[in-house]
């Protein structure tokens, strides 16, 4: 570049640009320049910033239940059992009312077999035929009042399962995706030596931008 051909400072558009970002490819001028490393500075503890919270997370021991995929485990977990809890009510309303009902009915019965025997004992009107019928009917309303045979519980074969089944899965290929993202690629170095800087004070950015101005200054002469 010749002393002729001057170009412009992109930020005052006023001055001479002798410098240019490598960053952001801009020219500025001498104040210019000063004023943009400080602005990226700034940026920088944003960035810093940004570590420090990271780092304190990462720090901190695993709460327990505190992690959004644990609660969803108990959301499910809660969910789940309010379905079991209703279903239990709404079939243990349905059975309660049926025993009810077949109560009744085998009361019914005990009485009429109960007649039967009281006449029989009374008249001394049997013998073993009646006496075994009135054993066997005794035999079949216990059987009845203890394993009712017209209702029962069962289990619903349905196709789609009523409680979804959860499970953890883990995937290789991400984690494997996010470790290189971090470890290689020129991007994910200049952070991390952005960080490392940052880390050991932004008062060693002023070293730096002196060298680079020279240099350009140098080039430019
Ligand atoms: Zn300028
Ligand atoms: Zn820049």
């Amino acid at each position: 570049m010749t002393t002729t051909s001057k170009v412009q400072c992109t930020k005052c558009a006023k001055n001479t640009g002798i410098a240019t970002c490598d960053g952001c490819l801009a020219k500025f001028c001498s104040r210019c320049f000063i004023v943009h490393r400080q602005d990226l500075s700034k940026e920088l503890d944003n960035v810093v910033y940004k570590h420090d919270i990271l780092k304190q997370e990462l720090e901190m021991p695993n709460k327990s239940n505190s992690h959004h995929l644990l609660k969803q485990i108990d959301e499910w977990k809660k969910v789940s059992i309010d379905k079991i809890n209703q279903l239990a009510d709404e079939c243990r309303t349905d059975i309660v009312r049926l025993l009810d009902k077949n109560q009744d009915q085998l009361t019914d019965s005990f009485r009429k077999i109960s007649n039967r025997i009281r006449k029989g004992r009374d008249d001394e009107d049997y013998d073993e035929r009646d006496l075994s019928k009135w054993m066997t009917e005794l035999k079949q309303l216990k059987d009845e009042l203890i394993k009712p045979s017209n209702f029962r519980i069962e289990e619903d074969k349905q196709r789609s399962p009523w409680i979804q089944k959860i499970r953890v899965c883990e995937d290789f290929h991400e984690q494997a995706k996010v470790e290189n993202e971090s470890t290689s690629g020129g991007a994910g170095i200049q952070k991390q030596n952005h960080t490392s800087v940052a880390l050991a004070g932004s008062k060693s950015f002023l070293p730096k931008q002196e060298k680079t101005m020279t240099k350009n200054e140098s080039k430019k002469g």
